[in-house]
């Protein structure tokens, strides 16, 4: 299943918008702000998405096997339909990103790249998470001549190769299972001791006879010629430094919360975090959050589903509260 053309057309023109003033513009295509839309929709609001990317990290997730009425199902899979109801409810999601939010004349004016200014009397700002980088040297110069950060997307161009991937939680444990059944061999370098995962896939990485793992390790180069062809791991304790040639190296050491343009705007944690409260309000009136980008524990779809759902209908209460 993938997008329908029509979707795909009204991601290609964002700029159709600006005119408007909507009750809601929702900020992010992931979980969160998909749901938030289809509760903004069904409670009689005018909504819009603007997202860069559509299903958000949940469309990176190889199997999904925890969201409810599916046993098992591709991210990507999930998400496009998700995308799909959206767009058969009426909710337009333009492919741009955010760069400026204020408030001026009683209205929300939603700044993004492309598409101009658009604006509104309710924000959902649904912006989740984006990779944390390694910061070591050749990983900017191999971004994308070897260098990823989704398994998903990437992991096709190294079938029958070796490849690295680097981290020990969740997502670096699910993205070696993935690349395992296309690579010839899969490193999997992490600095602890242990792994962060749940057992589940601790477990699953055990059964792979192709998963490398080599723990207590720090990654410090990567390097090739045009191209990643190998990367250097240093042993924690010995400080032993050794190269593995790899045509791959994938980072999953984490996401951060991409917040800067909303500084000074509502409240962030220490980590970038939107702060909100049971009902997905922020500190500024009219404006709510959901999601991996908020301060509400537990990153997952089908929470970021709820918390969208949520927000919508604080939204909503705010909208009809000022009649
Ligand atoms: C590899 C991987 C595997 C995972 N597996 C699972 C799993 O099996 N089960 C599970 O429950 N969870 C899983 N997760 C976690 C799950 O994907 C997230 O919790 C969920 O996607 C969060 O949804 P969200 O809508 O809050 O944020 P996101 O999915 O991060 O979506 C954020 C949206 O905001 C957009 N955006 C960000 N900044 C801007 C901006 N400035 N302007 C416009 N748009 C912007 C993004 O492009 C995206 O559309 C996995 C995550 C990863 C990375």
């Amino acid at each position: 299943m993938g997008f329908s053309k029509g979707l795909f057309l009204r991601l290609a023109r964002g700029g159709v918008v600006a005119a408007e003033v909507y009750d809601v513009v929702i900020v992010g295509a992931g979980p969160a702000g998909l749901t938030a839309a289809i509760y903004c929709v069904r409670s009689g609001l005018k909504a819009i998405i603007v997202g860069k990317v559509v299903g958000g990290q949940a469309a990176e997730a190889s199997l999904i096997e925890n969201y409810p009425g599916f046993k098992s199902i591709a991210g990507f899979e999930l998400t496009s339909r998700m995308a799909e109801q959206v767009e058969e409810l009426g909710v337009s999601i333009v492919g741009d990103e955010v760069v400026g939010v204020k408030e001026e004349d009683g209205l929300f004016k939603v700044r993004t790249s492309w598409s101009g200014e658009l604006r509104c009397r309710a924000l959902i700002l649904a912006i989740g998470a984006e990779p944390r980088r390694l910061g070591v040297k050749g990983e900017e110069e191999f971004r994308g001549k070897g260098v990823s950060y989704c398994a998903v997307c990437d992991g096709p161009l190294f079938r029958g190769k070796r490849v690295a991937v680097v981290g020990g939680g969740n997502s670096a444990l699910d993205a070696a299972l993935y690349l395992s059944s296309l690579a010839e061999v899969v490193y999997l370098i992490h600095r602890r001791r242990q792994f962060r995962a749940v057992k589940a896939l601790v477990d699953k990485v055990d059964g792979r006879s192709n998963i490398v793992k080599l723990l207590g390790k720090s990654p410090v180069e990567i390097g090739g010629d045009r191209l990643v062809e190998w990367i250097k791991v240093r042993d924690v304790e010995t400080g032993v430094e050794e190269k593995i040639e790899v045509k791959g190296v994938f980072i999953e050491i984490g996401r951060a919360v991409n917040s800067d343009f909303l500084r000074g705007f509502v409240d962030l944690d220490e980590y970038g975090q939107i702060v909100v409260d049971q009902l997905c309000r922020t500190s500024r009136r009219g404006v709510f959050a959901a999601g991996d980008a908020t301060t509400i524990p537990y990153k997952q779809v089908v929470i970021a589903a709820g918390e969208g759902a949520k927000a919508a209908l604080s939204a909503y209460e705010y909208l009809s509260s000022r009649g």
